[in-house]
């Protein structure tokens, strides 16, 4: 007997891999999270194991590294399957211990390529340590540290409560101070959230240091408690934690929340930009208590704040975030390629044509579109015009008009134009806006554009009953 399981978050996918793969003779087991995915291979110990990188509880490089880090299962073969076309993602993945790497979607000559004759599954001593008990994702309240209480949960009813968002630092890769950004700002991705009195901090891009002394302003001694919810670890979406002065503060209380990268945990990308060669205070220095966890669901609450999150197509692992609030919904989405124009333009730089990977980029925008859905604001990657992109094809980020696009498929209210790349001065950023309007208009849909700019505000406030 041959036994290969599948960890696919994708129904449809897992769907369509059982079938080809039962096909060819093999016993198929699935698991829809990487948590079940490993407990699943312990325990059967399969010749083969098929995993997507994406996936809740325990991303593909983790569940990799878990695998290899554990000896008896040597001879079993790991394939992660994945959307991502990112190189280093290849590289990241093999060096966490795949054997390949298939970018979906994947067809049966794929499987028979990677598959070719394995033997039977490896003789078994019984299962390795006991698989952690399946839990259904759904919406969990973040484990209580001890500093923030347990929170409370959604509450519509709470019409009293105001949701904010400001912008600290809108500029992606590197921060661009000069004459020629001071409309639009120079700090790196930094958007200050706020439902009531939850204060959450979306990323910590150089614009952070700013906001940490506006909130010492306010709250003027007063403690703190904050929240900081980050995308992921590249560079201008942390780089401005070490200038945050709340967290120096022994009366402040810190929550830094996030997913483990491709390549390690949270604290440690943040302990580690904190280290001597980098920076003079390391971060165990810092006074104020801040706490680190990393998160496994893909839905959770903070406070009244319902957040939602999805895998963005990024390099390593990046997410999006859907705050949901009595006031209004709001999406942010820092850094994101959108899939179809990548495999198109991919496609004729290589001069095939593949329909089936044409249609597999179209369903993941879809599911993006999905995910967007309604929302009041979206705030989204649009670093290129359509011009650039071609050069920057696989850096992970957008094209303009295509998230003007994604917001119009997704009918969403308003649209922030987000992380501008460094080059665009302020006049190229309004040339954009312009674009971006005349596209709105063309569609015949209400979506009011914007670029998002440091120091501008937005206030969600549910429409009194009757209005
Ligand atoms: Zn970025
Ligand atoms: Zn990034």
């Amino acid at each position: 007997m041959k036994t290969i399981v599948v960890i696919e978050d994708d129904a449809i996918t897992r769907a369509l891999l059982q079938q080809q793969l039962r096909r060819e003779g093999w016993r198929v087991l699935e698991a829809e999270d990487g948590e079940s995915g490993v407990g699943l291979v312990q325990q059967n110990r399969p010749a083969a194991v098929l995993c997507d990188l994406h996936i809740p509880r325990r991303n593909g490089f983790q569940v990799c590294r878990l695998l290899r880090g554990t000896p008896e299962l040597a001879g079993t073969k790991i394939i992660v399957t994945t959307g991502s076309r990112f190189g280093n993602d290849r590289l990241n993945a093999l060096a966490a211990g795949a054997d390949e790497y298939l970018v979906k979607p994947v067809l049966p000559h794929d499987l028979s390529r990677v598959l070719p004759d394995l033997p039977s599954d490896p003789p078994s001593n019984g299962q390795l340590e006991s698989p952690p008990a399946h839990r259904p994702s759904q919406a969990v309240e973040l484990k209580n540290t001890g500093l923030f209480g347990t929170g409370h949960t959604f509450a519509p009813e709470r019409a009293d409560l105001v949701t904010t968002v400001r912008f600290w630092g809108v500029r992606g890769s590197i921060p661009t101070p000069g004459p020629g950004t001071v409309k639009t700002g120079g700090n790196t991705s930094c958007v200050e959230f706020r439902c009531g009195d939850q204060i959450i901090i979306l990323d910590a891009g150089t614009g952070i240091r700013a906001l940490g002394g506006s909130l010492a302003k306010e709250f003027k001694g007063r403690e703190m408690n904050l929240t900081i919810l980050i995308t992921h670890t590249h560079w201008d979406h942390i780089q401005g934690f070490p200038f945050f002065g709340p967290a120096y503060n022994p009366m402040n209380k810190l929550r830094i929340l996030g997913y483990e990268s491709a390549v390690g945990g949270l604290r440690t990308a943040l302990f580690e930009q904190m280290e001597t060669a980098y920076f003079p205070i390391s971060l165990s220095q810092m006074a104020g208590r801040v706490v680190f966890e990393e998160l496994e669901d893909m839905r959770f609450q903070i406070g009244p704040v319902a957040v939602h999150s999805v895998f963005s197509n990024h390099p390593g692992i990046c997410l999006a975030y859907r705050l949901t609030t009595p006031g209004g919904s709001v999406v942010y989405m820092s850094d994101h390629e959108v899939y179809l124009r990548q495999e198109r333009l991919t496609q004729e730089k290589g001069g095939k044509v593949n329909q089936a990977a044409l249609d597999f980029a179209r369903r993941e925008d879809e599911k993006m579109a999905k995910f967007i859905q309604g929302a009041d604001v979206l705030i989204c990657d649009s670093q290129y015009d359509e011009a650039e992109y071609p050069s920057r094809l696989g850096w992970g980020h957008t094209c303009m008009d295509d998230t003007v696009q994604l917001a119009l498929d997704a009918r969403v209210k308003r649209l922030c134009l987000f992380h501008h790349d460094p080059d665009h001065d302020d006049a190229k950023i309004e040339s954009m806006v312009e674009r971006a309007k005349k596209i709105a208009a063309d569609s015949g849909q209400p979506l009011e554009v914007d670029a998002a700019r440091e120091g501008q505000e937005i206030v969600l406030k549910r429409p009194a009953k009757g209005s």
